[in-house]
């Protein structure tokens, strides 16, 4: 890991030894290869795993990855050293039209994991929500 450096979207990593691990003092960032779709960086192990930029741990969850909007997934993760981590995988476009993905960590506190259920309310809220509409407009079609 690399100490403040700032990082180049110009020039996006192609491949997985490209890729870019940054590391500051309250938080990490990790910049991925371009893929082809979300769900294809999503499903990579790597790009999922949460590592404590403390100790370097790989961390266990404690809530998994949830969407909280189109481009944003969330998830919480405990360091038995340094407490709870929530981490953050924002979807970005590169120019060309592939995807690439910006990972997050950072320890965080009781006040950040209230939030970060909070987020995850709201985002099962608004599927059960979209759902709902869904289901009524497929019955409004049939009758
Ligand atoms: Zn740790």
């Amino acid at each position: 890991m690399k100490d403040y450096i700032s990082v180049d979207y110009y020039r996006l990593p192609e491949y997985p030894d490209e890729e870019i691990y940054l590391k500051f003092p309250s938080y990490s960032k990790f910049v991925s290869r371009t893929f082809e779709t979300k769900e294809e960086a999503v499903s990579e192990k790597y790009i999922t795993d949460v590592v404590c930029y403390k100790c370097g741990r790989t961390l266990r969850k404690k809530i998994r990855w949830f969407l909280a909007n189109q481009k944003v997934y969330l998830c919480l993760a405990v360091c038995p050293e340094h407490g709870p981590v929530k981490a953050k995988i924002r979807i970005k476009k590169a120019e060309d039209g592939s995807l690439y993905v910006v990972k997050t960590a950072k320890i965080t506190d009781e006040e950040g994991v209230d939030k970060l259920l909070a987020r995850r309310e709201e985002a099962r809220r608004k599927r059960v929500e979209k759902n709902k509409l869904k289901r009524a407009a497929k019955k409004a079609l049939r009758s």
